[in-house]
């Protein structure tokens, strides 16, 4: 088992969604994935917070085992975010980005984690991603994920980090923006040109696809009956797939297309309630049912009427 230096956001978020509305909860894209990742391998994470930021809060990460060496607690308030979902649950309007002890944020990496073999870059300023690459020794897989407020104000520091990566994850809208192409195999295509191996682009509900040097593969999304807020699924997701990863410690193509379900699994479930409360309930057992439900649903029988 290989454990995954996580560094990315850490905020308060307020969510509105057609069920509901939740305010000042636990957010931020490196909650999200730490509480995914953890399920399934180590994650030493580094972030920062303020010093508003509940003590609740950091217990519920440490008692998922997370390692906090990395999270720096400075003067000041937390980053904090709010969104409201359409009735589609598709379409999110961002309300509000306060970055407050974000503005100053720089990643330290704790000398014992620069080692890490696997690094995950989630959704931060494409150039603390950079300053984190700098600090890291031979990573022998690094993951990216990004959003449209970089591709909008930060596209060189983007292309520069993209360059360096391994795998990129974005959602479609983001790929497409940023490849500057409505055909999303297309802008996977364009974004391997710029030197990852592989791109895994999210659709939201409708699943994901992974494009790399063994081909193309997608995944449905997990028809589900009670979508609550799909906040951080996109980061829950990436905490799957680098999670399986890690705990197979095998980055494969037969071992991703696992990682990409496992990913899908976790996802579908961090929607079903609103912020982080159902990741951090969650347990493998329940991930492991999910997974083998997921099969039966993508089992294409042989045209000829045979079984498969
Ligand atoms: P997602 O739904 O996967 O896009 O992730 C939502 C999370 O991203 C929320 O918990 C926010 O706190 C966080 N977030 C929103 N905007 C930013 C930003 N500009 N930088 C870092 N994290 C952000």
């Amino acid at each position: 088992m290989t454990s995954i230096l996580l560094v990315g956001s850490i905020g308060l978020d307020t969510l509105e969604t057609p069920f509901g509305r939740a305010e000042d909860v636990l957010g931020g894209s490196a909650s999200y994935f730490a509480l995914a990742a953890s399920l399934y391998a180590p994650v030493s994470m580094v972030a920062v917070v303020g010093d508003d930021f509940p003590d609740a809060h950091v217990n519920l990460l440490e008692s998922h085992g997370i390692d906090l060496t990395g999270l720096q607690r400075v003067p000041g308030k937390t980053f904090r975010w709010s969104g409201r979902y359409r009735y589609d649950m598709n379409s999110r309007d961002t309300l509000d980005t306060q970055l407050n002890v974000f503005a100053d944020f720089r990643p330290e990496i704790p000398e014992a984690d620069r080692e890490s073999e696997i690094v995950f870059l989630a959704n931060i300023h494409p150039q603390l991603q950079l300053q984190v690459l700098e600090q890291v020794r031979q990573p022998r897989l690094v993951a990216l994920d990004s959003m449209n407020l970089w591709i909008d104000i930060a596209r060189d520091a983007l292309d520069e980090v993209i360059a360096r990566v391994d795998v990129v994850t974005m959602n479609d809208e983001e790929a497409r923006q940023y490849a500057d192409t409505y055909n999303l195999v297309a802008a996977a295509q364009s974004i391997l040109a710029r030197g990852p191996k592989t791109v895994i682009i999210k659709k939201g509900e409708h699943g994901c696809v992974v494009v790399g040097q063994s081909g193309v593969f997608a995944v449905p999304g997990y028809p589900l009956d009670d979508v609550q807020d799909p906040t951080g699924a996109g980061d829950a997701f990436a905490g799957g797939v680098i999670g399986y990863l890690a705990s197979r410690n095998d980055y494969s193509w037969s071992t991703l297309r696992r990682a990409l379900v496992h990913g899908s699994v976790v996802g579908s479930f961090t929607v079903q309630s609103f912020g982080v409360d159902r990741l951090a309930t969650l347990t493998r057992p329940e991930i492991e049912d999910r997974y083998t439900l997921f099969r039966e649903l993508t089992m294409i029988e042989p045209s000829d009427g045979t079984d498969a």
